[in-house]
């Protein structure tokens, strides 16, 4: 499942990354969860304006899987399913992590991190015919699960602990990563049930009930969002790896035998829908996995430039027809599809979409935030930070100020907020001078301020501003509607797909 890299850390990104993270829980966007008791470990909660901001990028999601196809429905699956699901999709065996501990430092380690990071360090020093012997022995004895020969090969290669400086470690030992819970009020052993570790299996268990109930005919996808739990055993990074996350995953169903073609036409739909969304082309890039899981006949990552390196956002992941036979076996249910094309009955093969909408939020969040230098209304030289979303995104779509809370403004602006409000998130703010209440605004990322004057109320016109550029001009009130329903509409989005 993890097919991590370890990229370099500029030091200057990562004080962006500080910054980023303190400008999130400044400005309402990510809380540590349970903050008064000092928090609860790699948790976190979404306020106002993050929720808004995830809820627009899961709409975005979803409105490019289910409305843009006409062959892609989506469902809400439970949580809490059935252990047997568990077994079948092979996480109560493997979905585990090879950890050890440093006897010093008593910092814990994922084996395979350690060993990439070392094979990264020989590729540095220019060592990269060593550096490939060590992740092939390295892929050997995951594959096999030869711990003691896994432990053998970072003694043998020197690998110390960054804090400590030593190499005195625990053996390994592999950690399941899922969350276990009881059903009901016994704590016998047969009613201990999991949390999901991941959506797709609420699909894969549903794809028959879909497809007869939608008489759907292959090819054909389901979408799904929802909330997924893994122990993770070392969580960092902020919202970036997280123990309670959100997946946005499509699972599309095929005939076996075309998955090369769909697995390609995914691979580039997935990177254009990035792309589309703002993320710049240079901050993409696909990484195609060596390791592949258990499930994967191919499996590419969509990796964005964090602040902290290039890391995974998306996978997408060519599943064979592995989930739906083990389903099959374990449930003694046929999961065959009838084609009546061919007068075949047959298993369908899968691909798999799958994005982290916290990771999805957290390269948005980190690609938005800017930091300029610009000069005031006095020519004084200043900072800027805004968050430059694009504007179908933004939490908040316009804010409208009364310029005074005197002679009606006040009156005047709710008019117009009141108008608008049915359409569009908005901000009313008539607290403090007009700059300071642009500048929260630019905090927030929202992409117009309308300010309502004396003028206003002589010839019904409003002063836009604009979030990037910092321009005004007067437009009329009845023009305020199509100026921000064109930029923030998801169409915008959508056409570029
Ligand atoms: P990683 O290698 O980073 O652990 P993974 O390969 O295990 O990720 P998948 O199982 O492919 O991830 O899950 C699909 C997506 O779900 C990932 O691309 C990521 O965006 C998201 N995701 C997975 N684990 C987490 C987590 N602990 N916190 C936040 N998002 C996650």
């Amino acid at each position: 499942m993890s097919n991590e890299k370890t990229a370099t850390k500029p030091a200057v990104s990562e004080s962006i990354f500080q910054k980023v993270i303190s400008h999130a829980k400044e400005y309402g966007f990510v809380f540590q969860s349970s903050e008064i008791y000092d928090g609860l470990a790699s948790v976190y909660d979404y306020g106002q304006n993050g929720v808004e901001l995830k809820n627009n990028l899961k709409m975005c999601w979803w409105k490019a899987m289910t409305q843009l196809n006409d062959n892609i429905v989506g469902i809400d699956a439970a949580i809490l399913m059935h252990p047997k699901t568990w077994v079948a999709s092979g996480h109560v065996a493997s979905f585990a992590d090879p950890m050890l501990d440093n006897k010093d430092s008593k910092k814990r380690y994922r084996a395979d991190q350690l060993l990439e990071k070392h094979a990264d360090e020989l590729i540095a020093k220019g060592e990269a015919v060593k550096a490939q012997q060590v992740l092939d022995i390295m892929n050997e004895h995951l594959k096999t699960n030869d711990l003691k020969a896994l432990l053998d090969l970072i003694l043998a290669e020197k690998i110390k602990c960054p804090l400590s400086n030593t190499a005195n470690w625990t053996e390994i030992r592999q950690f399941n990563l899922m969350f276990s819970t009881q059903l009901g009020a016994m704590a016998e052993e047969s009613s201990e049930i999991y949390l999901r570790p991941e959506t797709a299996q609420g699909i894969f268990v549903n794809y028959l009930n879909v497809q007869k109930s939608g008489r759907m005919k292959l090819p054909f996808g389901i979408a799904q969002i929802g909330k997924a739990f893994r122990n993770e055993i070392v969580a960092r990074q902020f919202i970036f790896r997280m123990r309670e996350f959100e997946q946005m995953e499509m699972q599309f169903f095929i005939q076996p035998g075309t998955q090369k073609e769909w697995y390609e036409k995914w691979k580039a739909t997935r990177l254009q829908w990035h792309k589309a969304l703002g993320l710049p082309a240079d901050k993409l890039q696909y990484h195609d996995h060596v390791k592949l899981a258990h499930y994967a006949d191919a499996a590419v990552d969509i990796e964005f430039e964090f602040p902290f390196g290039f890391k995974e956002m998306e996978g997408i992941h060519s599943r064979t027809d592995f989930d739906l036979t083990e389903h099959e076996k374990l449930s003694k249910k046929k999961q065959q599809y009838y084609d009546n094309d061919i007068n075949k009955n047959y298993v369908p093969y899968v691909i798999e979409t799958s994005v982290g909408a916290d990771r999805l939020f957290l390269a948005h969040l980190c690609n938005a935030y800017t930091e300029e230098q610009g000069t005031d209304a006095n020519g004084e030289v200043k900072e800027r930070i805004y968050l430059k979303f694009h504007p179908a995104i933004a939490p908040i779509k316009a804010a409208i100020f009364p310029l005074t809370k005197k002679d009606s403004l006040p009156e005047k602006a709710m008019q117009i907020f009141n108008d608008l409000k049915l359409d569009f998130n908005l901000n009313y703010e008539e607290k403090d001078s007009i700059g300071k209440r642009y500048t929260r605004q630019d905090l927030l990322g929202t992409p117009f301020c309308i300010t309502v004057d004396h003028q206003t109320l002589e010839d019904n016109t409003v002063t836009i501003r604009y979030r990037d550029t910092a321009e005004q001009k007067r437009l009329p009130i009845a023009a305020l509607h199509k100026e921000i329903g064109d930029a923030v509409s998801m169409k915008r989005i959508f056409e570029l797909l």
